[in-house]
């Protein structure tokens, strides 16, 4: 088999982190960009897959980064100021990565805005303080210092990453649909037609439906990627892009005390917050309002200014339906309250069926709510490419795609997925995708309950955030 050569990286390649995504993103690295293989280092304190490593003669560096050692380090791997990082890790702050790679002159990637340990757990922080707003308020400054510098895409997977792609595509999709002329170019023509389709909404509405034969069991997390990287997000205050036609804030929400204001937070875990939603799978479902960084980039990369007030802004968050393994395995955890001692990530091997619906939820418009998004099942992940199951090929064919764009872009500063080239990123993502649908529905979260109780509703706008909501 042949595979299309995208791009080529000169100099040294690091990963950092070989886990679930590291191992996903492998296989398509060496496909599809074209680098010296001697110039490949992976830093992993494991060595569980360091045969993956041997097999394909890729240099392991068996170490976790620490706040005392990742500039020693890595300024070891770089001395000629050019190369590339592939942040897939957990435990290594973004920020400071970012701000080491600028002064290397090195381009970054990575899928999530990771902070150094004792953030997500027994921090001293007020709640407010834990959430994703200040950490990417604080990745938005920092990228004002660089402009022009050294390409750093900040949180780019499949969501952080993709949705932001797909949502750009729906847009157009839902344009043609609905008769209305556009020709996006810039952040404020996107914004702009989101304005006059009448986008009030945008879930990241997914279901994960991976099972494996083996039943979980009791006390094990297990989940269809990362455990450590969902328990960290699904225990931080649930978190959502803030949409100008809300009229009252949920239960127990806040806005932001300082900032540009696109956001609010909710004084619960996401991983204990339910909204109402919609998939193409099964049609009405529970998501979970995991905080994300799309759930922030999106609502503010969507407004549209009328001096200091927002005009139109959408609300935007996840609505996620993780595998039913890791449903389960957070009943157990929202129950015992205390995190799990035994983890799991499924793999390719052990899924016996399922796949993954991973798309952008569009509502308030002409045509009511549009599904828009990726249906990628276990078999065909398993067809496509090695180490990985549907979830994973989602993430990993986006992180190609961004180190893709990179390449090709390599002097933009910081990016995050919305200020990239949608088309084109989707032009290398999609051969891993499976099928993109587009589908059509009138089910609105006013529908089907079985028997009525007490609830707050608001009969007169089927898309407040108060109808969506079912903690
Ligand atoms: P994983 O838990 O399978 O792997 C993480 C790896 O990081 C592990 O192998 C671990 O040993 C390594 N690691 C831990 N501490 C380290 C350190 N100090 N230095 C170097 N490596 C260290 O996680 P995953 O499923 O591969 O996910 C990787 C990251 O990608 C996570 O942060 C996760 O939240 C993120 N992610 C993003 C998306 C997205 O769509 N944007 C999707 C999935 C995962």
């Amino acid at each position: 088999m042949t595979y299309q050569i995208h791009a080529r990286i000169d100099g040294p390649l690091v990963m950092i982190g070989f886990g679930s995504i590291g191992r996903g993103t492998l296989p398509l690295i060496l496909r599809h960009i074209d680098f010296d293989r001697d110039a490949f280092t992976v830093i992993e304190p494991s060595d569980e897959f360091a045969p993956i490593l041997a097999e394909h003669g890729i240099k392991h560096l068996q170490l976790a980064l620490t706040e005392a050692n990742f500039s020693e380090t890595l300024r070891g791997l770089f001395p000629n100021g050019k190369g590339f990082i592939v942040n897939l890790s957990v435990d290594v702050d973004s920020i400071e990565l970012m701000k080491l790679c600028q002064s290397l002159g090195v381009q970054y990637i990575d899928t999530v805005v990771e902070p150094w340990p004792g953030f997500y757990f027994n921090s001293p922080l007020p709640n407010a303080d834990r959430t994703n707003y200040p950490l990417r308020e604080k990745v938005r400054a920092l990228g004002k210092s660089y402009p022009g510098g050294p390409t750093a895409v900040s949180c780019c997977g499949a969501n952080p990453g993709m949705v932001s792609w797909l949502l750009k595509e729906a847009l157009l999709r839902l344009a043609t649909d609905t008769g209305v002329k556009a020709d996006p170019k810039t952040q404020q023509d996107w914004a702009l037609l989101a304005m006059t389709l009448g986008v009030n909404g945008v879930h990241i509405a997914e279901r994960d439906t991976q099972v494996s034969a083996r039943p979980k069991p009791q006390g094990t997390f297990v989940n269809s990627w990362s455990v450590d990287g969902l328990l960290s997000e699904g225990y931080q205050p649930a978190e959502l892009g803030w949409g100008t036609h809300e009229k009252k804030l949920p239960p127990n929400g806040h806005k932001f005390k300082s900032g540009p204001g696109y956001a609010i937070w909710i004084d619960r875990p996401g991983a204990d917050t339910r909204v109402r939603s919609w998939c193409p799978d099964v049609g009405p479902q529970f998501g979970l309002v995991v905080t994300h960084n799309e759930s922030l980039s999106i609502p503010d990369y969507y407004t549209v200014w009328d001096g200091p007030k927002a005009l139109y802004r959408p609300t935007c968050h996840y609505a996620y339906h993780p595998c039913p393994d890791a449903i389960l395995s957070l009943h157990e955890v929202n129950g015992a309250g205390k995190l799990p001692e035994n983890k799991h990530i499924l793999t390719a091997d052990e899924i016996t069926e399922g796949g993954d619906d991973l798309g952008v939820f569009l509502y308030g418009h002409a045509k009511g709510a549009m599904w828009y998004g990726s249906r990628l099942s276990i078999a065909e992940a398993r067809a496509l490419a090695p180490y990985q199951n549907a979830t994973g090929m989602q993430v990993t064919s986006a992180v190609l795609a961004a180190m893709v764009w990179t390449a090709e872009n390599p002097n933009m500063g910081f990016v995050e997925a919305d200020e990239m080239d949608h088309a084109r990123c989707l032009d290398v993502q999609r051969p891993y995708l499976g099928r993109i649908e587009c589908h059509y529905t009138d089910w609105t979260p006013l529908q089907n309950r079985i028997n009525r109780f007490a609830e707050d509703r608001d009969e007169s706008d089927p898309w407040q955030f108060t109808n969506f909501l079912a903690v």
